[in-house]
């Protein structure tokens, strides 16, 4: 990344790359480490970009294409009762997308998992394997053949 495409003090700029399941020059997807949402990703662009409008047209449609081969992983590893895609970004303003599995029976469904919970905590879930699982199906889904 050129000095223009970061910005100092952001989180996603400066993130650290532990939870990464698959990154390539342009964005990454990390697991996101909520208790409540095992499978919950974050799609992140490298670059310090605020909103979708700022990149060229293939930039978004890249962005994007990675956000629905997360989507899809998680669709094959958890069926979940719905997948939730969000962009928000009010308290970060660098592109990242939400990528959440949700189930009826959720902390939070109907609603943004970020409203007030309708029910207590579910069992904690054995997430040992998912990581691996999501990381593999992320790079045949993301990887062109040689
Ligand atoms: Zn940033």
């Amino acid at each position: 990344m050129t000095q223009a495409e970061t910005s100092a003090g952001c989180p996603l700029c400066a993130a650290c790359d532990a939870a990464v399941l698959w990154r390539d020059d342009f964005c990454r997807v990390v697991w996101v480490d909520d208790p409540d949402y095992p499978g919950y990703c974050r799609v992140i662009l490298n670059a310090h970009v605020r909103e979708m409008t700022d990149l060229p047209e293939d930039a978004r449609q890249r962005l994007m294409a990675v956000v629905f081969a997360t989507e899809g992983a998680l669709r094959e590893a958890l069926q979940p009762d719905k997948v939730n895609l969000a962009s928000l970004g009010n308290q970060v303003p660098h592109l990242h997308w939400h990528v959440i599995p949700r189930f009826r029976d959720d902390r939070h469904f109907p609603d943004p998992i970020w409203a007030m919970p309708r029910r207590p905590p579910r069992p904690p879930v054995d997430v040992d394997g998912l990581k691996p699982r999501l990381a593999r199906t992320l790079a045949a889904l993301l990887t062109p053949p040689e």
